[in-house]
């Protein structure tokens, strides 16, 4: 029987045991370059760190079962991961892109790949026709849902179902909802991108990234990519990041719980104009999150009436952090802006909705009443400030 993703977070089903560690209980740190030959022609399994390590082979493991993909490659972070899968892609291929993406995967696409030969279509492709931009050219699809900082949701089925017709590879950065709630590969998708910064990880003090796939032709050279390359995620990082995982599932809980909780009470202020949530019911994808998702995460973006307003929050939250990154147990607070869409051109951040007024929360495990107490204070002062010369 296949077990639930609480128990794959912390076993792994094809574990040969800890018989080899002694029996620890918490896998150990490789902490090595390379490793000795038994003879000549002969080899442990392991050679040489940047192949691979025994301790990132592990987590690889945890991560491929927890997505249910057959390959789980582990990068030194997110975007070393997204570039190496840049790497499978050659001068002249074209690539449709959802607009609303991480500030960072747009800057790579669009100042490091596209000066490498490879063309990009931005759409929204929640709302588009993607079928209208595909060319003889074009190789793939590449998502993120729900999007960053938007919170635009795509039918994962239903764009996997364009890109199997036209034989498309489809990517889906699936760093908001981690494999705790959502699994695009079961849902069509050929690779899965993750920011194990992240979620993964969750306790802000590790930077990591994850290519998952459920293709043998793309594993082998991904495979062939990270040796060659050496982007692969360090022993000591590793283990890190696998003990965070083990904690997953109930952080995802915990965070999401409290995201409703902060989202039922931002739409109740005055000075908040939008509140984009897709746990809401009124979030326009809402039933496509509850087919598709498990859960609607903790990741919330709010805009308040003014860009000076906006500023004040993030002055006056004194628990919360004002710091850019998001899944972790700490609650940030980001000024998209000019945090992580500072290098997105200002028409194209517009377009996607990113004005001065917006804001975004990556909720953490605090008591909720505590981080409710931190922002109804932000805003009572906020208000006080702003508007106090104008009352008399
Ligand atoms: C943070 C992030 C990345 C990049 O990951 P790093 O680990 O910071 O390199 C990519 N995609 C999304 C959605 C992210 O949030």
């Amino acid at each position: 029987m296949e077990r639930n993703i609480n128990t794959k977070c912390i076993h792994l089903e094809e574990d040969p045991g800890n018989k080899n560690h002694y029996g620890a209980i918490s896998f150990p740190i490789y902490q090595t370059a390379t490793f000795a030959h038994p003879g000549v022609g002969m080899s442990t399994g392991y050679d040489y760190s940047r192949l691979q390590n025994p301790t990132r082979e592990h987590l690889e493991k945890i991560v491929a079962s927890l997505e249910g993909g057959i390959d789980a490659l582990a990068f030194s972070t997110g975007m070393s991961a997204i570039s190496a899968l840049m790497e499978l892609f050659k001068p002249g291929d074209h690539l449709i892109v959802d607009a609303d993406l991480y500030g960072g995967s747009i800057r790579l696409f669009n100042s490091i790949s596209s000066k490498n030969g490879i063309d990009f279509t931005s759409i929204d492709c929640c709302k588009e026709d993607v079928k209208k931009y595909i060319t003889d050219k074009t190789k793939a699809i590449y998502i993120e849902t729900p999007t960053n900082p938007m919170m635009n949701v795509t039918d994962i089925a239903a764009i996997s179902k364009i890109a199997k017709e036209y034989k498309l590879m489809l990517i889906v950065d699936n760093t908001f909802l981690s494999p705790y709630f959502q699994n695009p590969l079961k849902l069509g998708a050929d690779v899965v991108v993750h920011s194990g910064t992240k979620y993964l990880g969750g306790h802000n003090d590790t930077l990591a990234g994850f290519l998952v796939t459920s293709r043998e032709d793309i594993s082998e050279q991904l495979r062939f990519n990270i040796k060659t390359t050496g982007a692969g995620l360090a022993p000591f990082d590793s283990w890190l990041i696998m003990r965070g995982i083990k904690t997953l599932g109930v952080r995802m809980e915990r965070a999401q719980s409290n995201a409703f909780k902060i989202a039922e009470w931002l739409e109740n202020q005055k000075a908040v104009t939008k509140v984009i949530y897709p746990g809401l019911k009124t979030h326009p994808a809402h039933e496509i999150m509850c087919r598709q998702s498990r859960g609607f995460g903790a990741m919330l973006t709010f805009e308040v009436q003014s860009k000076e307003f906006a500023l004040s929050i993030l002055e006056k939250v004194q628990l919360i952090q004002y710091a850019e990154s998001l899944g972790g147990v700490e609650t940030l607070i980001t000024y998209p802006t000019t945090q992580t869409h500072a290098d997105v051109p200002e028409d194209v951040r517009l377009k996607n909705g990113i004005t001065d007024c917006v804001l975004r929360l990556s909720v953490g495990i605090e008591d909720v009443d505590d981080l409710i107490n931190d922002l109804s204070d932000a805003f009572k002062r906020t208000e006080e400030e702003l508007y106090s010369g104008k009352e008399s």
